[in-house]
């Protein structure tokens, strides 16, 4: 007997079961892990216990700081809106400096006990096969989601709308590309009439030297190894770690990501080649979402490790002062293409009864899958009153981060994100730079004041 089924008790699922339950409403909470055989029971190949909650590797949410970081900013939201897994986490914190990390055991059997004890959850341990085809449901089963259920997903979804690793490529904030060297172009320099893509890249020109020096240092840059599970997953040419690239020839990425026909520099123009010449080779970087803040590195995804990444990818002409938002990587991680499949309310368009929360939304992240579902919880309980919760303001990191999942990304290169400030509007006056971190911030915590009123709530600063 219950309102809502929950598939997945993990961070995501957790604290959306949590806030339904604080709202008065009936949850069903299924778990696979723990559950008998009978019932599937399944560990996923990175979790280690039973525990709702678990956190498979780092005991760190990252920066407690409000002030000056998106994920602090994103803390205090949560706490604001009456988190379980950061009320937990502030119990169960271990000394870190500016960072809140826990006691990973203390921390998972608290979330485990807060659940199970609550009278409008009912904790079943049980995997879930296939998505349910009526009644409120929250899909929160993560980057491992059970193979069963992935197969279930990927049947209701369109093709190519689910994927199994994640292809992270590089993502960089703009104000930090020097385009006194880049420049704005498409190959051929082709409009979209024309069947081209406009002047819709980026492009950082090199030398043959510097192309020599780049691919030496793709070759011998220091990198991460797959796990031993991750292995088994093939993944397709589409992904394949620019280093492998790399690896199969010198000219390999001349003639894939870095390929230079068609892209005349026009910081080389001469006299006598007024529209400038073709560099030997070039990084393209292509917009990743809506406000244009956030551009990636078309085919850069590596397993370099995050060290090696920033070090080399600086020698790329007009990257030397570049800020990473994010950073290349290559995972087993199960996530559906959001801002092509879901609503601003986190619901499958094809099949409104079903939300998705957490990782396999394409966040990243403990915290951030954690918020991703405390939103979903939020949205579902208002839905079951006959309401709609009041669109999250996007100067928020909670309206931020949804606004990117559920339309803001660019759904062709969709791909797993944390919480940065590349994600909220650009600031309106001209703050300098010391100060944007701090205006920003400033600006979040005003607009979620008044989105907590129109909700009957208030800020609470004193936690
Ligand atoms: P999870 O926490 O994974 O919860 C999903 C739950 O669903 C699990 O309990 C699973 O058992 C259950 N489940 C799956 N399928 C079914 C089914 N069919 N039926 C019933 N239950 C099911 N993030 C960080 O912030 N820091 C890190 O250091 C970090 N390291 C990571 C290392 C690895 C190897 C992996 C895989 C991820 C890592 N992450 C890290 C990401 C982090 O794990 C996720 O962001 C976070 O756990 C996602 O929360 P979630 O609730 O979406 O998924």
């Amino acid at each position: 007997d219950y309102q809502i089924h929950i598939i997945g008790g993990g961070l995501a699922g957790s604290e959306a079961a949590w806030q339904l339950a604080e709202q008065g409403v009936k949850v069903r909470l299924s778990e696979m892990r723990g559950a008998p055989e009978e019932k599937g029971g399944e560990m996923t190949p990175a979790h280690q216990t039973d525990g709702l909650a678990e956190l498979v590797c780092s005991n760190s949410f990252r920066s407690d700081d409000a002030e000056r970081n998106a994920v602090g900013l994103l803390h205090r939201e949560m706490r604001d809106l009456g988190s379980l897994i950061m009320a937990m986490g502030d119990k169960h914190k271990v000394p870190a400096g500016s960072a809140l990390a826990v006691d990973r055991d203390g921390f998972s059997e608290s979330v485990t006990r807060a659940l199970a004890e609550h009278p409008n959850i009912e904790l079943t341990r049980e995997r879930i096969d296939a998505l349910p085809s009526e009644g409120p449901t929250i899909v929160a089963t993560g980057p491992l989601t059970a193979m069963s259920l992935a197969k279930s997903i990927g049947a209701a979804t369109e093709a190519d709308a689910l994927a199994f690793f994640d292809a992270i490529a590089p993502i960089v904030h703009v104000e930090s590309i020097d385009m006194d060297i880049c420049w704005k172009a498409s190959r051929w320099g082709k409009s979209n009439d024309e069947g081209g893509d406009g002047d819709d890249y980026i492009n950082c020109p090199m030398t043959e030297k510097q192309y020599l020096a780049f691919h030496q240092g793709l070759i011998h840059g220091e990198k991460t190894s797959f796990k031993e599970w991750e292995k088994d997953t093939p993944y397709f040419d589409g992904c394949m770690p620019i280093e492998i690239m790399a690896e199969r020839g010198l000219d390999t990425l001349r003639y894939g990501p870095m390929k230079p026909v068609g892209l005349d520099n026009p910081h080389s123009a001469t006299p006598e080649h007024p529209e400038g010449r073709w560099p030997h080779a070039v990084v393209q970087l292509r917009q990743d979402n809506a406000l244009g803040t956030l551009w990636n590195m078309v085919g850069f995804q590596t397993k370099l490790k995050h060290g090696a990444q920033v070090e080399l990818f600086r020698t790329i002409p007009g990257l030397e002062k570049a800020e990473f938002a994010r950073l290349g990587g290559l995972h087993r991680n199960t996530f559906i293409n959001a801002p092509k499949l879901l609503d601003s309310e986190l619901r499958l368009k094809t099949a409104p009864h079903i939300r998705f929360a957490g990782q396999i939304t394409g966040c990243e992240g403990y915290v951030e899958s954690s918020a991703v579902g405390l939103i979903a919880g939020r949205m579902a309980a208002a839905e079951l009153r006959g309401e709609m919760l009041p669109p999250l303001p996007a100067e928020t990191a909670f309206g931020a981060l949804i606004g990117h999942i559920t339309g803001g990304a660019d759904a062709d290169s969709y791909q797993p994100m944390n919480v940065n400030f590349g994600l909220f509007p650009p600031l309106d006056e001209k703050v300098h730079k010391k100060q944007r971190k701090e205006a920003m911030t400033g600006r979040a915590r005003e607009a979620m004041r008044g989105w907590l009123r129109a909700i009957g709530e208030e800020i609470r600063d004193a936690a």
